[in-house]
């Protein structure tokens, strides 16, 4: 890879997401000068499109979440992509795990009331944790803490009321039929990305931002942050002077674990139709959600999350593996064993660009989120699914923030090119 030696106007530190929408942006404003400074040697970053058995499987983000308020559906759609608009049954997913329909309708019942409880609590002065609204002794409490390792990528204990109702759900969920990794590779196809050129310091003394990479050091007015929070937390990226609110505010936004294994399926699992959704247990934490044949596909995604996730992730796919097909044998039978060979899994946790899946906010940090998008000087912008007011932890949040940032950036070049302007012409007159 060549030496970096440039300077620029606007520097975006970060493919994903947030830096793509960032720099689409900039570049649609007519700004030529722009460079995306990325550490992996491919574009998207939580967001990862894999084809091991021929089809596509997205390691990361896959559904438009909000998809009827999401900018990207109608993107995707313009760029050719295809709109699978079929909706998840994920509220119906426990009548394949061994539950009868009434004690399902008891879980649905017992999450309304949780959602009640979250929105009275949100209103009151002090912010708590999602596990104290749950009913001593209630039988689904194991199985709440299950949902929400998948929602949040942490147990309730870890998340705060306040932050977790900000999250604006319209209940509308979409996905793409080529994956959401290949539709953000398509988004960026024509940005100034430079790969392998990860960034471990910014330097904002001077009247230019420097910024040191792996591959050499780039000189900029205005820079746009999109690395994830715990990145900025654990100080992977430096910056001075040094920004301890940023710091703060980032371990406050913890980014929490969730991670998929793709197992290869021959044949039908005995009463589940293509598309299903099943849970493992219902009465254990550590569980993972299946989707049967996704798309038709000869598949299974597994999804897990929290504590569980983390520890199946230092064992490796191997144990992830054991564990799905256990489930599944106690729901199936023995014989199912025979139909299922692992294809590939994920491990976000241990992703050095990532350590870890999405961010949730601590209770009392709800916050954070505002506090990490702020500017700094009105030079150097941040933003990424963290500083998401509303869709927060999500792809379309972190495209969003990078929309606002390069915005935002935008304007204080333009502000600072009228003032160099008028200064110019005062001192002419
Ligand atoms: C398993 C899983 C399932 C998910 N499911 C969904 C879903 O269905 N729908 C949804 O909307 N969202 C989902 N998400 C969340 C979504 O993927 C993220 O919220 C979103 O992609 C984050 O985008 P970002 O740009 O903020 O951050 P990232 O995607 O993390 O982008 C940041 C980029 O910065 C780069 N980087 C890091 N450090 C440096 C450095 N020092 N120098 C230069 N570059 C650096 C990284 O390599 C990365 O490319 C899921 C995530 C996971 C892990």
């Amino acid at each position: 890879m060549a030496e970096l030696r440039s300077e620029t106007n606007f520097a975006v530190v970060g493919a994903g997401a947030a830096g793509i929408g960032a720099a689409r942006r900039l570049l649609d404003a007519g700004s030529l000068s722009v460079v995306v400074l990325e550490a992996r040697n491919r574009v998207g970053g939580r967001v990862h499109t894999i084809a091991p058995a021929g089809f596509p499987l997205d390691r990361g983000a896959e559904w438009l979440h909000s998809a009827d308020r999401n900018p990207l559906s109608s993107i995707a759609e313009r760029l050719g992509f295809s709109i699978h608009r079929r909706p998840p049954e994920w509220t119906s997913r426990l009548r394949h795990s061994g539950v009868a329909v009434e004690a399902e309708a008891d879980w649905r019942a017992t999450r309304e009331a949780q959602a009640r409880a979250r929105r009275a609590a949100a209103a009151e002065p002090v912010d708590r944790p999602l596990s104290s609204l749950l009913v001593p002794g209630g039988r689904w409490n194991e199985l709440l803490d299950a949902t929400s390792t998948w929602g949040n990528g942490a147990e309730l204990d870890r998340v705060s009321v306040k932050d977790y109702v900000r999250y604006e759900d319209s209940g509308t969920n979409w996905r793409l039929r080529e994956g959401y990794g290949r539709f953000f590779e398509t988004l960026a196809k024509d940005l100034p990305v430079e790969f392998e050129a990860a960034v471990s310091r910014v330097d904002h003394t001077g009247r230019s931002i420097r910024l040191e990479t792996a591959r050499g050091t780039v000189t900029a007015s205005r820079v746009i942050v999109t690395m994830p929070s715990s990145i900025i937390a654990a100080q992977r990226l430096r910056f001075e002077p040094t920004l301890p609110e940023k710091v703060e505010a980032a371990a406050g936004l913890p980014l929490g674990v969730d991670d998929k294994l793709f197992i290869s399926l021959s044949g039908q699992l005995p009463g589940v139709e293509g598309g299903a959704y099943l849970i493992g247990s219902t009465t254990s934490r550590q569980t993972m959600s299946y989707q049967v044949r996704p798309f038709d596909r000869p598949a299974i995604h597994c999804f897990f999350g929290g504590r569980f996730a983390a520890a199946l992730e230092r064992e490796g796919e191997g144990a992830m593996f054991s564990f799905a097909a256990g489930e599944l044998v106690r729901l199936f039978g023995s014989d199912v064993r025979r139909q299922l060979t692992p294809l590939a899994s994920s491990a976000w946790l241990a992703d050095p660009w990532a350590r870890g899946s999405y961010s949730y906010a601590l209770p009392g940090h709800a916050d954070n989120r505002a506090a990490l998008a702020a500017a700094v000087d009105d030079r150097l912008f941040f933003a990424g699914e963290a500083t998401s007011p509303n869709f927060f932890s999500t792809a379309h949040g972190a495209y969003i923030s990078g929309l606002t940032a390069a915005e935002a950036a935008l304007a204080s070049l333009r502000r600072w090119k009228s003032g160099v302007d008028s200064r110019e012409a005062a001192a002419a007159n």
